[in-house]
Parts: structure tokens; C-alpha cells; sequence
């Protein structure tokens, strides 16, 4: 018999929700720059036309869950939310039809991308990898999964995000200039995507910092909620 040198590591389990059954993570995908308004705030223009989607990764390991209470992290001065619709993955593909993409879809969850910005904007103006200001304990926080309803697919619905009960970000799912067929398409052409992956859909407009000692409070209609507090 194998035996390891310490402890294998369990897969993190996701609630779901009106379910006892849990949502092992596989893989975390998050698409950048997929609302207009937002990319527009970084300083970015998207031409879906003429321009291909791009992607990082977080991984499992720095998975938080809705309700978590964290340490403010090390290393920036500028820690940004950004309230994402989040996909879950049901099913094992590859190179996905648009219109094949609902079938792969076992349902949503609501998330926040959590990232360090000061790294970020320090690492792509040197043109350096994304991963310090993307991947870091607790960087990806993600609420109960809800299984897909008879609609399938979301095209639209309200997504906002308060800080403290003052609202930062609102905007609609109907903004994603990626819609999430095209997504799960594209991103399933670079990976072969699998049940339990999560891929976050991008964040709209109104990104902001958040401080020790703050509430977060997103929700997206129809949907659900998620909680963060920033630890004092
Ligand atoms: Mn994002």
C-alpha cells in the first residue's frame, strides 16, 4: 500500500443549496475584462469583433467560502472586490458547441474575485504573470451553488454589491460582453473542463477597496447572496 508523507488533501466541498449533497472543486477559471463599463475603468477597451477572451486561475486551495471572515492580505494597499457571476460545472468536455454549452452547466453560484490591484497594475505594466495579484489565500470566495433551473442559461438579472450597506457595484448579467455559452465554448477549446469546475464570468463596473473591519454583501437576482467580512 501508497503512503503519503503527510495528509492527502481533501477537496473543498461547496453547499448546495435544498440539497445534503456537496460540490467538490475541481478546477477555478475566472475570464478577465468581460463588462464594457468595467474594462473601461481599468483603462481598457474590449472589441469583441476583433478580440479573443483571456483567462487566469485560482486555485482550490485559496477557496474561501460565503460568510468568511479574513485577514486583510499581505502585500497590498489596494485590495479590490469584484462580485462575478460564477458557473459550475457539471460534466467533462472539450472543445463545446455554443450550442451544446447549457448541457455542461450543473448550475451558478454567486462569487468575488478578491485581488490584490496595486500587484496587479504593477505586474501587467511590467508584463509579468497576473498570479500575485490574483492568487492568494482567500482570493476566490463563493457562495452555496444553486442547480440550474429550467431556464439553463442566464442572460440577465441584477448583480450588485454593497460595502458597509453603500452599494459600490450594479449593473445586469445582460452586460457580459462574453455571454456564458460563448465562455464555457471558448474556455473548453484551451482545457478540458470538468464537473466540479467553477469559472467566474467577470465583474462589472464600480470595483473598489475595501478596508479592515469591512462588510461585503453581494447578491445576484434570482439567485443568491454572498457574505465577506474583512477582519479588524
Ligand atoms: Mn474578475
Amino acid at each position: 500500500m501508497t503512503t503519503s508523507i503527510f495528509p492527502t488533501f481533501n477537496p473543498v466541498l461547496l453547499d448546495i443549496a435544498n440539497a445534503q449533497e456537496k460540490f467538490p472543486v475541481h478546477n477555478i477559471y475566472c475570464i478577465g475584462r468581460n463588462y464594457k463599463a468595467h474594462a473601461e475603468e481599468l483603462g481598457f477597451s474590449v472589441d469583441k469583433a476583433s478580440m479573443k477572451p483571456f483567462y487566469f486561475c485560482k486555485s482550490t486551495s485559496f477557496l474561501n467560502t460565503s460568510g468568511a471572515i479574513i485577514d486583510y492580505p499581505a502585500q497590498t494597499n489596494n485590495f479590490h472586490h469584484e462580485i462575478e457571476l460564477v458557473i459550475a460545472i457539471g460534466k467533462t468536455g472539450k472543445n463545446i458547441a455554443i450550442s451544446d454549452a447549457e448541457s455542461f452547466i450543473y448550475g451558478y453560484a454567486v462569487g468575488l474575485d478578491m485581488t490584490r490591484r496595486d500587484l496587479q497594475a504593477e505586474l501587467r505594466d511590467k508584463g509579468l504573470p497576473w498570479d500575485n495579484a490574483k492568487n492568494f489565500q482567500n482570493a476566490a470566495i463563493v457562495s452555496s451553488i444553486y442547480p440550474k433551473t429550467q431556464t439553463g442559461i442566464i442572460d440577465k438579472g441584477e448583480i450588485k454589491l454593497s460595502v458597509n450597506n453603500e452599494i459600490r457595484q450594479k449593473s445586469d448579467l445582460s452586460q457580459m460582453i462574453w455571454n456564458i455559452p460563448e465562455i464555457i465554448a471558448d474556455l473548453s477549446t484551451y482545457h478540458q473542463l470538468e464537473a466540479g469546475d467553477l469559472i467566474f464570468t467577470g465583474t462589472p463596473e464600480g470595483v473598489s477597496a475595501v478596508n479592515k473591519g469591512d462588510y461585503l454583501l453581494g447578491e445576484i437576482e434570482n439567485l443568491g447572496k454572498i457574505e465577506l467580512t474583512i477582519k479588524n
